[in-house]
């Protein structure tokens, strides 16, 4: 049974577990979840619900604090997509790229971001160093791919502008750049960043290793069915027992169940996004597409797709998913992204696949992720990623526990902290306006 966040109301032990190529290759160290059982009561300042990257980093930084901190995840370690994405460390969240933010807010604001995006990657980096993190980091060009013409000149303004006004280090790079590289097709031209990849499911492993270490206590298996405010304390009923906490922080992004809290109902869209990772590439396939070293790439389709060279040799392609959660395994769902795979590279028509999977992202409407606080201060929530978390959502969880704690240094005025979420209007009209963006991507994004 797959989990369908706009369909169930709770994420449960029992829903199919991801069957990712990391979860094939590693087994979480962390609290085996076979160690919950039901407990009577239990007591805590903070309640971190959602025990993925924000709600772990969020736990560290409460018990650095030297706050009593308890996380549950209704699921095993890495359940959500802190354990099953593809694990690019990228600068930035949401969907607007800093010349969008110019555009919209200024250039004050879109300075005060890019400290933020920075700060994310930096606190990913720093964390790995400092906790002796073992997670697969490969660094290696990361490399923005233009669909058309058209996108190609958009591109290299965007990269000219972050350069100039970000001091970034953009190399702007032609159609006949890339194909000495690379043989991908339809690419006509593209940027080239120092990039970095990690393997996402250690990196959920290693966050709660340092959270458990910190103190904090971790609860797997052990879904919130129901929060009650009682005002001076909230109740939150979980399939284990009750627990009391003063605070609450939501950091289930899209793995919240329909109907959770009122807080975050109808203000994201959790949107599917799937991955195929093949079998090895032989030298002669490495030689034809040129995917002989670490690199990763992202293309400028509105339905991206995203690739990366993994350290086996294989190759990890990812792109849209199926509408519905019953969908995400269907052979025509694993079909299509592999299609698109020997669209861009004609070589590897006849590769086999080696594992499929797929994971919700959470969109916020306005494409711009939120980290805000309700109730006096009482539940926070950071979420609505647009599915660029990796380093995001864990500076996000630090964020949130920053402001629960009432810390001043944070600069408020920034769009990701001034204002809630925004609602959907017509929520249960979200997936058929999905379907219709699929069909003109269909036609219109070849
Ligand atoms: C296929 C895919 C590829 C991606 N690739 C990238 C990438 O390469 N780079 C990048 O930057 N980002 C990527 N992302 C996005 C990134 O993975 C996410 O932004 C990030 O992991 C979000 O972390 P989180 O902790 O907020 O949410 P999650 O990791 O989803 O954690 C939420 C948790 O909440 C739990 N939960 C939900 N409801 C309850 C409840 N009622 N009670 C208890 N627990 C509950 C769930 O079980 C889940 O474990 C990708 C996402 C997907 C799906």
């Amino acid at each position: 049974m797959i989990y369908d966040p706009l369909v169930s109301t709770s994420v449960s032990p029992l829903h199919t577990k991801p069957n990712s190529y990391w979860h094939a290759d590693y087994q979480c160290q962390t609290l085996p979840s076979s160690s919950v059982y039901p407990f009577t009561e239990k007591q805590t300042d903070y309640l971190v619900i959602g025990g993925g990257y924000t709600g772990l980093s969020a736990a560290i930084s409460l018990s650095e604090a030297g706050k009593s901190v308890t996380v549950i995840d209704a699921h095993a370690l890495g359940f959500g997509c802190s354990g099953r994405n593809a694990g690019f460390v990228l600068s930035g969240s949401g969907r607007l790229s800093l010349s969008a933010i110019q555009d919209k807010w200024g250039p004050e604001t879109a300075t005060g971001m890019q400290q933020e995006f920075d700060s994310a990657v930096a606190l990913l980096f720093e964390r790995i160093e400092r906790y002796n993190m073992q997670v697969d980091l490969v660094k290696g060009p990361y490399y923005k791919l233009a669909h058309t013409q058209k996108q190609a000149a958009l591109l290299h303004a965007s990269a000219n502008a972050m350069n100039r006004q970000f001091n970034g280090n953009a190399e702007l790079l032609s159609q006949d750049d890339i194909a000495s590289r690379f043989s991908i097709r339809s690419v006509h031209g593209g940027v080239q960043t120092p990039g970095a990849c990690v393997n996402p499911l250690k990196l959920v492993d290693e966050y709660a290793r340092v959270a458990l270490a910190k103190g904090a206590q971790l609860l797997y298996q052990t879904p919130a069915l129901r929060i009650e405010d009682k005002k001076s304390y909230f109740n939150v009923i979980t399939e284990k027992g009750p627990i009391r906490a003063k605070h609450i922080l939501l950091a289930t992004n899209a793995y919240t169940p329909k109907q959770f809290h009122s807080s975050i109902d109808t203000k994201h869209f959790p949107v599917q996004s799937s991955i195929l990772v093949t079998a090895p590439l032989n030298k002669e396939m490495q030689q034809e597409t040129g995917l002989n070293h670490a690199a990763s790439f992202m293309d400028t389709r509105t339905m991206k797709y995203y690739y990366r060279v993994l350290p086996d040799g294989r190759l990890l392609f990812g792109g849209r998913g199926a509408v519905t959660g019953k969908d995400a395994d269907n052979e025509k769902e694993k079909q299509r992204l592999f299609n698109a795979m020997a669209a861009s590279f004609p070589s590897l028509r006849h590769i086999a696949v080696d594992h499929f999977w797929s994971g919700w992202v959470s969109v916020s409407m306005d494409s711009m992720p939120r980290i805000f606080t309700t109730d006096e201060g009482r539940i926070g929530y950071a979420m609505g990623y647009c599915g660029s978390g990796v380093s995001f959502s864990a500076f996000a969880g630090m964020r949130l526990a920053q402001r629960m704690l009432g810390d001043n240094s944070i600069n408020l005025s920034l769009p990701l902290y001034d204002t809630p979420l925004p609602t959907y209007p017509l929520p249960q009209l979200r997936r058929l306006a999905l379907q219709g963006l699929y069909q003109w991507a269909k036609i219109f994004e070849r």
